[in-house]
Formats: C-alpha cells, structure tokens, sequence
C-alpha cells in the first residue's frame, strides 16, 4: 500500500512542474503580446470604418523628409527620436489611485476639446509622437478636434505631408476635425495659439507644444475639475522627457507655478495642508508651463493671449493674471500627466539684438 503512494509521488510532481511551466509559458505570452502594442505599424491599432489606405503616406516614409540639420538646430537627440517610432510605452508617473477611481465625467455632448499646437521648426518625429501619443490616449468622444499651426517652419513641406499622413490614418474618425494652418510668416506662440483658439469649436481649449507625449488617462481628471467650475483653467503635472536620452521622467506634484517682478517664471515649493493628499488637484498663482486648458468661451471673453506679446514667453503669466483679475482660478491636477521636452535653452531666433526676456518685457519692440 504505501509503496503505491509512493510511486505516485514523481508523477504528481512531473505533473506540477509540467502546469508551472505551462503557466509561466502563458504568462510570457501575454506579456509579449501586450509588449508587441509599440512594435506594430500604428495603422493597425486604431479602429477603422474603412480599409482603404490610398493615400497613406507611411510614418517612416513621413519622418524620412526631415531636413538635414545638425543637432545643435532641435537640441534634442534627433537621431534617437527618429528610431523611436510614433508612439511608446511610458511609465506610469501619476499616483496609483488616480487610475481606479471612478470619475464624473460630463456626457461628450457637453464637454469636448479642441487641441491647439503650433509649432516652429519641430523635428517630424517629434511633432509625430506628440499628435500619434494625443490621439492614442484620448477618449474619441471627447476629443473633437486637432488644431495645428505651422508658424513658419523652414521645412516647407511639412504641413501637408502631415495632412496626407494624417489624411490616411486617422481618416475614419469621422468625429475628430482636423484643421492644418500655416501662418504667411513667422508669427510667434502667441499669436499662433489665438489664431487656433479663434477658429475652434469644442468646449474646452487645450494647448499644447510639439514636443509632448500624453500619458495614459491625461484628460478625465481635468475634464472633472473643469466641470465643476466653468472659469477654471487646468494644467496637468508635466513629465520630463530628457532631451539627451528621450527618457520619461515622473514630474514633481509638489510645486506650482509662480513669477517675479521681471514676469520671470519660477517653480515654488507648496506646503500640503492637513489632510491634503499630494495627488489632489492644487490651486497655483501661475500654469505650470504653457500647456493648459480651458472653456474656450472662456478665454475668448478673456481677450485671449495678449497679442501685443510677441514670439514667445509672457503670455500665460499674463493670462494667469486675467483670469484672477475676473473671478478666474488655475488648478494642477497631479492625476493628469504629459510629458515634455524641457530644454535648457531656446532652439529657435527672437527679433535681432534680443533675448527671451527682453522680447516679452518689449524692451526694444516700442
Ligand atoms: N513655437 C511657435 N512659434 C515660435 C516659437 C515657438 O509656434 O515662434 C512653438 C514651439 O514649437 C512649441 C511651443 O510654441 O510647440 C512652445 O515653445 P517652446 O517649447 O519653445 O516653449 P517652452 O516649452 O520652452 O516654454
Ligand atoms: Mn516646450
């Protein structure tokens, strides 16, 4: 009897051994596959309505146009962008509770977004993932449309190779609008974002520069906060991307946006309150950035960007300062993330004999 129960013994074992394998096998495989989502052309993870690729004009083919410049001109690692492909798993920067907890969303009906980018002499691959990581990562019903301002590029082609690539790709989505605009000549941020606000229809704006990747789950947490107050203006936490290495870093949630006397921007430390939860959305005298969103409505009543600010800088110091002037009010919401290039310095021109801060003081404009 008991050398029967002994002889069973190896075979139970061989069997448990054989189900682990088997198990672990199934475990990589599921791994994989979700792994492969950054490998597979992008044209086969978006739904389409019809299959007809006509007039695709393929990412690689797309980003093979980029000009040749040296790495001085985007002062980012362009080489590496090119390699990255148009869209990549980032990491989960944001609080772990921010992903399960149910939200109140208003229906899309009532609240939809209107994204503006303008964008000056941005590496294609850069511009690519920016638009491939936006439209990936967005809710379609609440997305209602892409605005996107060519302020003067020297590649010259750019737009409307976008128009065709785009053209192919997203074609099918019928609700999203897309708007190409080239500006005659180089106009600056400033002007070019309120060209883009100016022509849009969604609820909210949403402006953005050319050189982001959205994170995962971006807008609901700022879609809610702007619900519950129409005169808010909302800023996620901006994740570094390094422009060496192109690694996404998390950003801090424990600093807001502040200026001095020369509307010199600055980052400041905050003091939780009791009971106050770093991933709780936070009021800032300042945006975190130039990347913000808004009632569309809104900002236009707000007379926009001030358009005597020219190029670059000012402008959302500038805004901040309306929209507290007029019963306004800025949040940073920790749960949203988007990740941007931060550059030590500019990679583009101001007028001859300026800088950054001499252009937005108007120190020799008037
Ligand atoms: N930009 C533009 N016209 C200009 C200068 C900048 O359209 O004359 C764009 C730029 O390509 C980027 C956005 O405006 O998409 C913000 O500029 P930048 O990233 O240099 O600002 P920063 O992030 O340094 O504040
Ligand atoms: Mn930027």
């Amino acid at each position: 009897m008991f050398a029967g129960r002994n002889n069973g013994r190896p075979r139970r074992c061989i069997f448990y051994i054989l189900a682990f394998l088997f198990s672990q096998f199934l475990f990589i495989l599921i791994f994989l596959r979700s792994e492969s989502f950054d490998n597979v052309p992008f044209r086969q993870q978006i739904k389409h309505d019809n299959d007809s690729w006509d007039h695709y004009l393929d990412w690689r083919e797309f980003i093979s146009y980029t000009s040749e410049r040296s790495a001085k001109f985007y002062l980012y690692n362009l080489n590496l962008s090119n390699t990255l492909g148009v869209i990549r798993k980032l990491p989960s920067t944001r609080h772990y509770s921010c992903g399960y907890r149910p939200r109140k969303l208003p229906p899309p009906s009532k609240a939809n977004v209107s994204v503006v980018i303008s964008f000056h002499n941005e590496a294609r691959s850069m511009l690519l993932r920016t638009i491939v990581s936006l439209l990936a990562r967005t809710p379609e019903d609440h997305l209602h449309e892409l605005i996107l301002v060519d302020d003067g590029s020297q590649d010259v082609t750019l737009l409307n190779d976008l128009r065709r690539w785009m053209g192919g790709v997203f074609g099918a989505r019928h609700r999203l609008g897309l708007q190409f605009l080239a500006n005659r000549e180089r106009m600056g941020l400033i002007w070019s974002r309120n060209r883009g606000a100016s022509l849009a229809s969604g609820h909210y704006v949403l402006f953005l520069d050319s050189h982001c990747e959205v994170n995962e789950g971006w807008l609901e947490p700022l879609l809610e906060r702007l619900a519950l107050n129409p005169q808010l203006a909302v800023s996620p936490v901006l994740d570094p991307i390094d422009p060496l290495t192109l690694a996404y870093r998390k950003g801090n949630e424990l600093l807001k946006g502040g200026f001095d006397w020369s509307l010199h921007f600055h980052w400041l430390r905050r003091q939780l309150a009791e009971k106050e939860l770093p991933e709780m959305p936070f009021k800032s005298p300042a945006f975190a950035g130039g990347i913000l969103m808004m009632s569309r409505e809104w900002f236009l009543k707000l007379g926009g960007f001030n358009s005597y600010l020219k190029i670059w800088g000012g402008e959302s110091i500038e805004l901040a300062t309306k929209l507290w002037l007029c019963g306004g009010q800025i949040e940073i919401v920790p749960c949203s993330r988007i990740g941007h290039i931060f550059r030590r310095r500019h990679a583009f021109d101001f007028p001859p004999q300026s800088d950054a801060q001499e252009t937005y003081l108007h120190v020799r404009l008037i």
